[in-house]
């Protein structure tokens, strides 16, 4: 926090401007207590800018009051700045009058800080539990310390008219504590109580309502093994007993998911910790006001259904995190883990409006929880997990946005488009990065309108619409198109650019730096497609000095979904056309059509449909595909994390030694060449060495190869920062490995970590490249 103070000799009276997220978070009845803690007389207010305070009294209760302003903010504040002036003229009037809240003022610029949703707070929750409390059971109880926000904002400033909270119309009793500057609930926007704000409702399959405790038919619905939506946050979610195989297959099977992985929700840390083993950090995680999902190591016999993440250790857990969710829990019928999977078919953004949840998930569902709050904005579940010792977000949502990242060098006001896969955007405004919540897969029409929708909320609740615009140089992108469409300058930003430019930016670097960027596709300037690359990179420009060796993609695109295709593609790189004969394939592709594979290996042999890629999502594929983990990919990363998941199986890898690291060199760059591992890990399947020991040999190489790169690039640039980013660096075992030993060397590493690694964070590179203002 910066407290820029011109104050020379004693005054008494002040000046003060605070910003950050300072509104709709309880900050003026805080103020309003702090004046009267200290006998301040004056004034609070919203202003455009965060909150303005003017104060008089003695000199001493005034310097208490700077203090306490940032020691005491409430817990959902976020402070980025506090100005302190002697009071003007004009104010040194008000600074004289008993101390009063000023309501926000129609037409006012307002703060364009919006707080994030806010799990359900400790005292709401004691309220919801407690039989004498008038909101006693009631699911939408909330107060400045929790409940929904960003999810339910039409437009700035955030006071309940600009909300879905517009049409609830305070009791006498809400509206008491609304107005009472010492009450919890003193202009909490959403304040609500069962007799004047939002209800719940049951609906059968067809969406017919029925009568009864909402509560009480969802749980028995649960408890008999249905698939349940439940309206929560920020979209709709499908939830089944966790513990139950059929349930959770049914589910599957409806939703046409056959394996990827489930996040479940438990009522407390207790039941938590029965399910998985979680540590402090992880606890400190799942118990935060933003209260993401949490991949943590689950527990053996811990009795969740076996489909919960086939193959994979991690699970993902989050907490109840609002009163609906905890209500539900203490319910004695409700199972006591549920899976929570966004409301929607795949691909699909997940659902939010009732009539449109009953519509798309007819079929689905076997019961609707519904209520008649809007969402309007979308906001999925974030995703988090420990990484090299730090909070990493792989998904970036609910509880995140829209804080922005604050950027330390100057950025011009720009929109970056992002990418494709776990697609973002990212907005600029006065030197803030305002990255979107997760959009996902852009690629159908449902979630470009999405995409679209928040493009045009966001600008809307900022109040920008940047002339300058970034965007991917893959002119395909449905992201790159919008960019194109869009009035103004639009620059083209390489997609493992953007990535290392999203590190640069979170951690405020200017470079130059080493960029190891390892992900499944990245566009690539010669024809070939990028993944597995290193650069040295600034905020200006980027070499390409090194990359793995290049792979066929038999089919392109089809490559990526059919892991099997890249298993021949690394042992036709290994033994050329050897590969057509059965004999020379591991019996894991077995499995496969061999009319299939014999047209897999004309393409590659004529080299037809084919095109190269240096990709290390592609190689991971391979060697999965290889130790027949994965043939054919259900989800993107699936093949690399069943790969991942073997290689943790070995507890203690120095018994083994790794496979030996071949460098060469092509056309100036340094070239680490995989051909050799095709016959390497077909020559441990044949001498039956256990595929969690090939899985480990080839992590160990993947890391010996990088290490020896960046040393020999360390030594010849002087560049010792290196930053880690793209889609496979969310590989726990590879990750902490890679930077363990670069760091031995003598490297000083860096990661995302507030922003994701994966494709999530490409919009933040983005715009930090592009929006570079020349000195
Ligand atoms: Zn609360
Ligand atoms: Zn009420
Ligand atoms: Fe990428």
């Amino acid at each position: 926090m910066i407290v820029d103070s011109d104050r020379t000799a004693p005054v008494n009276a002040l000046q003060l401007s605070v910003r950050g997220i300072v509104q709709g978070v309880g900050f003026r009845p805080f103020v309003y207590r702090l004046a009267q803690r200290y006998a301040l007389t004056g004034q609070v207010s919203n202003n455009g800018e965060g909150v303005a305070i003017v104060v008089g009294g003695a000199p001493e209760a005034l310097q208490a009051f700077v203090v306490a302003l940032e020691a005491d903010a409430p817990p959902v504040a976020r402070i980025t700045r506090i100005d302190v002036r002697p009071a003007d003229e004009d104010a040194g009037d008000a600074a004289w009058q008993p101390f009063r809240i000023l309501p926000s003022r129609q037409g006012m610029r307002p703060s364009t800080q919006i707080a994030p949703d806010i799990a359900l707070c400790t005292d709401c929750l004691r309220e919801i539990l407690d039989s004498k409390n008038r909101r006693y059971r009631y699911p939408f109880t909330n107060c400045t310390n929790c409940g929904p926000r960003f999810s339910i904002v039409e437009h700035i400033p955030y006071d309940r008219p600009n909300t879905s909270m517009r049409r609830f119309v305070m009791c006498e009793d809400c509206r008491r504590e609304y107005e009472d500057p010492l009450d919890r609930r003193f202009h909490a926007q959403p304040n609500a109580c069962p007799v004047c704000g939002p209800q719940l409702s049951w609906h059968d399959r067809d969406g017919q309502p029925v009568a009864g405790d909402g509560l009480e038919l969802a749980a028995a619905a649960l408890a008999a093994g249905q698939v349940v939506a439940i309206k929560g946050l920020g979209g709709f979610h499908l939830a089944v007993d966790a513990c139950a195989d059929e349930a959770v297959a049914t589910l599957r099977q409806r939703k046409n998911r056959p394996a990827k992985p489930l996040a479940i929700m438990v009522g407390n840390l207790e039941t938590a910790a029965r399910f998985a083993r979680i540590d402090d950090g992880e606890a400190a995680l799942l118990t935060s006001p933003e209260h993401p999902i949490v991949l943590v190591a689950r527990r053996d016999g811990n009795g969740l259904a076996r489909g919960i993440a086939p193959g994979i250790g991690p699970i993902g857990l989050m907490l109840a995190y609002t009163p609906l969710h905890a209500l539900l829990f203490v319910q004695s019928a409700t199972p006591e883990a549920l899976v929570m999977t966004s409301g929607n078919r795949s691909d699909e953004p997940i659902c939010i409006g009732n009539a449109e949840a009953l519509q798309r998930l007819r079929g689905l569902a076997d019961g609707f929880l519904l209520h008649d709050r809007d969402i309007v904005t979308r906001v999925d579940d974030s995703v988090a997990r420990v990484l090299d010792g730090r909070v990493r977000l792989l998904r970036r949502a609910r509880g995140y946005s829209p804080v922005p990242i604050p950027l330390r060098r100057p950025t011009a006001d720009i929109l970056a488009c992002g990418a494709e896969m776990k697609s973002s955007f990212c907005i600029v405004r006065n030197n803030e990065a305002y990255i979107s919540q997760h959009i996902g897969e852009l690629t159908g029409v449902e979630n470009f309108d999405f995409f679209r929708e928040s493009v045009d909320h966001l600008e809307a609740v900022l109040e920008v619409s940047p002339e300058r615009v970034a965007c991917d140089q893959h002119p395909d992108y449905l992201s790159s198109r919008y960019a194109h469409g869009r009035v103004g300058l639009c620059q083209e930003v390489q997609h493992h650019h953007a990535h290392i430019g999203a590190v640069l930016a979170e951690m405020g670097l200017d470079g130059p730096v080493l960029g190891i960027v390892l992900d499944g596709a990245g566009y690539g300037h010669d024809g070939t497609v990028f993944g597995g690359e290193i650069y040295r990179a600034d905020r200006n420009s980027y070499t390409r000095l090194a990359r793995l060796s290049h792979l066929l993609l038999p089919g392109g695109d089809r490559a990526a979904e059919q892991p099997w295709r890249m298993a021949l593609s690394l042992l036709f790189q290994s033994i050329g056309a050897g590969v057509l004969a059965e004999q020379t394939q591991p019996s894991s592709l077995l499995a496969i059509d061999p009319t299939h594979k014999q047209l897999v290996g004309q393409m590659m042999v004529k080299g037809l449909h084919c095109p190269k890629t240096s990709s290390c999502g592609r190689l991971f594929d391979a060697v999965s595909a290889l130790l027949g983990l994965c043939l054919f990919s259900d989800y993107e990363g699936q093949a690399a994390m069943l790969l991942e998941q073997q290689a943790s199986l070995v507890g203690d890898d120095s018994n083994f030694p790794a496979y030996p690291v071949t460098l060469t060199s092509e056309d100036g760059l340094r070239v680490i060449d995989s051909a050799p591992l095709g016959k390497l890990v077909c020559a441990d399947l044949a001498s039956s060495v256990a595929r969690p020991v090939i899985a480990r040999r080839f992590h160990r190489w993947l890391v010996d190869a990088l290490q020896a790169v960046i040393e020999e690039l360390r030594l010849r640039t002087g560049i010792t920062e290196v930053i880690l980013s793209g889609g496979c660096m969310q590989n726990k075992l590879l990750l902490e490995t890679l930077a363990g030993q670069l760091r031995a060397h003598g490297s000083t590493v860096h990661a995302g970590a507030l922003v994701p690694m994966n494709d999530g964070g490409i919009a933040l590179g983005q715009a930090y490249i592009g929006g570079h203002v020349c000195a």
